[in-house]
């Protein structure tokens, strides 16, 4: 795997100077550095900057796909005319697009019980928020002591139980995420994606820094994969060090779009 910055932003700038290209990020790590508290993270102005102009060549369909809610996730990014995907990928929305997977609309009802009773269930530990975000739900327990993670893992295997065909518990960063059991994940998304718009597998770049960026870094063999962060075990074909590097990436994407401009 090559990790130099130079290297990805050749090999970028090929891929994305066809005719038609995508260009997919994750969110959290990515786009924007981690927060203390995820309601804190916040997109750099320069890094929309970029986005924008590269939105605007009207050539790279420009997505954003995360795990947060759709709604959040727009609010965040606050671009008209991008793609935004959210809870990894299974609700999509924006330049045209509106999906809902329906695997996890079915499993709905059983996902606001299963948060009903973790409401009930959690509340006398200290530090514990627990996030709704529609068709998945997530516990993140970053202020709580370590010492209730045993108790907090009970109870959210207690309250998913009854649903276990429909519900699945996983690990995530200081959280808990329980997600409805589709095959649908980042990397089914993007493929979705790319196909609406008739993007060919070799014009498609996506960067991200979460295990779950993994399924699109192998749905996405043929374009160009990027993980951000220390990446001992990856199946991305690159790396960038950190969000302030994807910021460079884009910076030069975004220029190359207006070096082109000005030579028309
Ligand atoms: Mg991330």
């Amino acid at each position: 795997m090559l990790s130099s910055l130079r290297k990805v932003i050749t090999e970028v700038l090929d891929r994305v100077g066809g005719p038609k290209a995508s260009l997919c990020l994750d969110f959290d790590g990515t786009l924007a550095a981690i927060a203390p508290e995820p309601s804190e993270a916040r997109l750099d102005q320069s890094v929309r900057q970029a986005l924008l102009a590269i939105q605007e060549t009207d050539r790279i369909m420009v997505g954003v796909i995360s795990g947060r809610a759709i709604e959040d996730l727009t609010h965040r990014v606050g671009i008209d005319g991008l793609v935004y995907a959210g809870n990894h990928g299974l609700e999509i929305l924006g330049n045209g697009l509106r999906f809902v997977e329906p695997d996890a609309l079915l499993a709905k009802d059983e996902l606001r019980q299963t948060v009903k009773e973790l409401v009930a269930s959690l509340w006398p530990i200290p530090g514990i928020r627990i996030e709704d975000k529609r068709l998945t739900a997530a516990v993140h327990y970053r202020l709580a002591a370590d010492s209730q993670l045993p108790k907090i893992w009970a109870a959210v295997n207690q309250a998913v139980s009854p649903y276990a065909s429909r519900l699945h518990v996983r690990s995530g960063k200081k959280s808990i995420e329980i997600t409805p059991r589709t095959g649908w994940n980042k990397g089914s998304a993007v493929c979705w994606i790319n196909r609406r718009f008739g993007i060919p597998p070799r014009s498609s770049v996506y960067v991200g820094d979460d295990t779950t960026d993994e399924d699109a870094f192998v749905a996405l063999k043929g374009g160009v994969t990027i993980k951000v962060g220390p990446s001992r075990q990856t199946h991305a074909h690159y790396s960038l060090k950190d969000p302030g590097e994807v910021q460079e990436l884009l910076e030069y994407i975004a220029r190359g779009h207006e070096a082109g401009n000005s030579r028309q």
